[in-house]
């Protein structure tokens, strides 16, 4: 994610900010520019300070959930992400607002790469057919015994908003013996499972998708049960990124996709700052040195985006130890796994296969 500015002051602002902190004037999200704007009121509409285009904001700001724009001569009351939402948690329940709102943090870090790649992004609403819907729900109500399951269907992502809360994920995270749980990490797996739908199921990516990852055709629930009795195998860091990834072609896409969308996005950040490792130890070594002077989510060239991983993901690891946190990235990219990375790289950007 890239770092914006309020064009009031020139002070950096978050993507997630409503306010500038320093001058306090309104600030929103445009999705159709992918930019920060600054705001003056204008009646029931909102100018932008620069360009003077008139705009309205999303419903969602009366809960605080959502700063993105929509132009004020459209018809929608819902900006381009949160009309994708179906169900949403009962709000009466203050807890539910509060885990609600760091759900939307990371679901508009989602559409915000989506729109950024020129992804369709398409609510069920408008097409039944091929769009995507969110459904946000708790426990409440479930028959005891049961439970919300996090997860992708026909264009329906379904996440239980427990999620949302640092000690239950945290909780799931150990069970599952997991090196990483985000709320914003299940968003980019479900979603791969949505594009891999789209963007290669009956599409020229099939076959080598197969070739590569495996024959989606054979069983789910026999590999689910599969995986769950006898765990991965031995070996599975020299193919897979995760374990989960061991259990089914599918899994491992929406891992290797996951994994792309990281990527891309802290490649984004960096960019934006200006990045350049040069590590005092070895300041022009092949691996560990890097520049990300070049846009990740335009950047066709694969090679670029992996070369600058490494070095880069070893930077934030190293900060993140500084200040006594779990690595940030707690994952190795093998020679295999470069070649499904690079895979969904290709996908997203619609280009000639070059996998071998
Ligand atoms: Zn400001
Ligand atoms: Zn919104
Ligand atoms: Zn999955």
């Amino acid at each position: 994610m890239r770092l914006f500015k309020c064009h009031n002051c020139e002070q950096p602002v978050y993507f997630e900010n409503f306010k500038c902190a320093n001058c306090q004037s309104e600030i929103g999200f445009d999705p159709l520019s992918s930019r920060m704007k600054s705001l003056n009121p204008a009646g029931e509409f909102w100018t932008d300070s620069t360009s003077g285009e008139l705009f309205k904001k999303c419903q969602n700001h009366q809960h605080g959930v959502c700063n993105w724009l929509i132009p004020a001569d459209k018809q929608d009351t819902f900006c381009t992400a949160c009309s994708l939402n179906r169900t949403i948690p009962n709000l009466s329940n203050p807890e539910h607002l509060e885990r609600w709102s760091t759900i939307e943090v990371a679901k508009h870090r989602l559409i915000y790469a989506l729109i950024r790649w020129d992804i369709p992004v398409m609510s069920k609403v408008e097409d039944r057919n091929v769009g995507l819907v969110f459904d946000f729900k708790s426990d409440e109500g479930v028959p005891p015994g049961q439970r919300v399951l996090t997860g992708h269907a026909d264009g329906v992502i379904t996440m239980n908003i427990s999620e949302a809360d640092d000690v239950e994920r945290e909780m799931a995270r150990n069970e599952m013996d997991e090196v990483y749980r985000t709320v914003l990490g299940h968003f980019r797996h479900e979603v791969g499972h949505y594009y891999w739908d789209r963007l290669v199921m009956n599409t020229e990516y099939l076959e080598p998708f197969r070739e590569l990852f495996g024959d989606e055709r054979e069983s789910y629930q026999g590999a689910l049960d599969y995986h769950y009795q006898t765990g991965p195998p031995a070996d599975w860091r020299e193919n897979f990124i995760s374990s989960y990834a061991t259990m089914h072609p599918w899994e491992d896409w929406a891992e290797s996709w996951a994994h792309y969308l990281h990527i891309v996005d802290t490649l984004d950040t960096a960019y934006s700052y200006g990045l350049t490792i040069r590590p005092l130890l070895a300041p022009e070594h092949p691996v560990q040195s890097g520049k990300v002077d070049f846009d990740p989510f335009t950047q066709t060239d694969f090679q670029a985006i992996i070369r600058n991983w490494f070095p880069l993901s070893l930077m934030i690891n190293s900060l993140n130890r500084s200040m006594g946190a779990r690595d940030a990235y707690p994952f190795v990219i093998t020679p295999m796994v470069q070649k499904k990375l690079r895979f969904v790289h290709e996908v997203i950007h619609g280009r000639k296969l070059s996998v071998g």
